[in-house]
């Protein structure tokens, strides 16, 4: 036989905002598809109107164009094998719903919400199957008369698979191999309600992937248990032959822990769990997301990439184009992967810092006039330049005191405002004043103010020159004392770059204003 083009698909249900989760399966599926040169297609799995969210299909969308995730097909990218919503292709799903009818590998059941009760009450871990339908009301147990009627009655029905208890269902994992489990545990599925006339997920999945011709189902272990149902279904239906390989991806886990990652971890630890910035239209909540916090699309790709996969060695940067060219399916772990947010922000500062410092400035900017404060791009530029390497203090979850690398644009921010506001006060408590101000500075500071005032050319490399000769004659250290002048406390870049920053007339104001208050 010969192979089959790679064809994989991302079809998620609109209830909402894409978790991260889903984000790491599309990005397999893209990997994947890439590589093999394959396309990969966007598709709509909305048959359950109840958990319909609006702005979820445009919030998915607009996510996978922000991340530089794209779709060959699907909706709104086009196709030939559309409509690629499923609520747009009732009546490709009735046809094959009633195939399953005439072969006999489904029945219609007319049981009532409250006989279905009922019977849970009377039997212990009731399970509508083959030990028990036929105590049920159904085509099986009805006589075609009886079925007639109660339809042209208008009674609603649903359809459901019949499963042949006892037989072992094998499903050829990509990633974990045979797995394999007995039928008789398995229920007679809902395939089709006659309430809505839609079918239900496992239906539609299974005619979709069919008729879009499928290839691959890359998909999260979350529906590792319904795959042997949808083995099930393929035989049924005659499509064994083209049936898609499986691989169930490994669960995300909570950074901290036992069990799965879920929005409350990152509400607790202060990560989003969600690409952007979601505003839930019913209640109003509005969820954070990594394009809002600052991170860039590529690092994001690069740091969920490496959760449940890695390429055989300990390279961790690595661009779509290499990730693509290294991805490997069969590599990806079984067991799941820990959400180390922490290893997302340390992927953020990488990339960040390939970044040359006009791109850090629209970001900024903006940081900036939220503060009220204007520049100029070229000021701007040349903060980011003097500032990109430095480390800042945090607190962390446990209220410790710690440091990183600058990782976000916005970290910028509590390190750089001195170079655009002068200090309105100085404090005489703080920790580094109290070490570099001594009883003889505002002499020694007087004096710098003269060295300065002679120097016509303001560049570090004037400022260079002469303030080391006039040191070197009197002795004097006068550098920190300097930072006090200009900064307030003991942060900043080199002295005479942020000097020459500031300019002759702001240098030597800011120095007047310390002498007068520290004196
Ligand atoms: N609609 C399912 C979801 O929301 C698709 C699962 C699958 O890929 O089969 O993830």
């Amino acid at each position: 036989m010969s192979e089959r083009k790679v064809r994989v698909r991302f079809a998620p249900s609109p209830t909402g905002p894409l978790h991260i989760g889903g984000v790491r399966t599309a990005l397999y599926n893209y990997l994947f598809a890439k590589q093999h040169g394959g396309d990969l297609i966007f598709r709509i799995e909305d048959t359950d109107s109840n958990r319909f969210v609006p702005g979820a299909e445009e919030y998915i969308i607009e996510s996978f164009k922000w991340l530089g995730i794209q779709f060959d097909e699907g909706v709104s990218f086009g196709g030939d094998y559309g409509p690629y919503r499923q609520s747009e292709r009732r009546d490709i799903y009735k046809k094959y719903v009633q195939q399953l009818l005439d072969n006999g590998k489904a029945y219609l059941a007319f049981d009532t919400p409250e006989e279905l009760d009922a019977k849970r009450q009377e039997i212990e871990n009731f399970q509508y199957d083959a030990k028990t339908r036929m105590m049920m009301r159904n085509s099986l147990t009805l006589s075609k008369e009886e079925v007639d009627a109660l339809i042209a009655d208008g009674k609603q029905y649903v359809v459901r698979f019949m499963i042949e208890p006892g037989r072992d269902v094998h499903v050829d994992d990509l990633i974990r191999g045979d797995v394999s489990i007995n039928s008789s545990i398995l229920d007679d599925k809902v395939l089709y309600k006659s309430a809505d006339e839609l079918p239900t997920y496992h239906l539609a999945n299974i005619v979709d992937d069919h008729l879009m011709e499928v290839s691959h189902v890359i998909r999260g272990e979350e529906w590792l248990p319904s795959a042997p149902l949808h083995v099930l279904l393929y035989e049924a239906f005659g499509w064994q032959d083209t049936m898609p390989r499986f691989a169930h991806l490994p669960l995300l886990l909570k950074p901290v822990g036992n069990g799965k990652l879920s929005k409350r971890d990152g509400d607790k630890l202060g990560f989003p769990v969600f690409p952007l910035e979601w505003h839930d239209p019913k209640s109003g909540e509005v969820s954070s997301g990594y394009r809002e916090k600052g991170y860039l699309p590529e690092a994001l790709v690069n740091f969920l990439a490496l959760l449940g996969w890695n390429p055989g060695n300990d390279q961790e940067i690595m661009s779509m184009d290499e990730l693509i060219r290294l991805f490997d399916l069969s590599k990806c772990s079984k067991s799941g992967a820990r959400f180390d947010y922490v290893k997302g922000i340390w992927f953020n500062h990488q990339y960040l810092l390939q970044k040359p410092a006009e791109e850090w400035v629209p970001e900024f900017d903006k940081i900036l006039r939220e503060n009220g404060i204007e520049s100029t791009p070229e000021k701007e530029a040349q903060v980011v330049e003097m500032m990109k390497q430095k480390v800042i203090e945090y607190v962390d979850n446990d209220g410790n005191k710690k440091k990183r690398n600058i990782s976000f644009v916005s970290d910028l921010w509590p390190l750089t405002k001195f170079f655009f506001v002068a200090p309105e006060t100085y404090d005489k408590e703080d920790k580094f004043v109290r070490k570099n101000w001594k009883e003889t500075t505002a002499m020694e500071m007087d004096e710098l103010i003269g060295v300065l005032e002679a120097l016509d050319d303001f560049s570090v490399e004037s400022q260079k020159e002469m303030i080391e000769a006039w040191t070197e004659a009197r002795g004097f250290k006068p550098w920190n004392a300097w930072r006090v002048c200009l900064v307030g406390t003991g942060q900043g870049p080199d002295m005479y770059e942020l000097a020459a920053f500031l300019g002759k007339e702001e240098t030597i104001k800011r120095m007047e204003n310390a002498i007068a208050q520290l004196k």
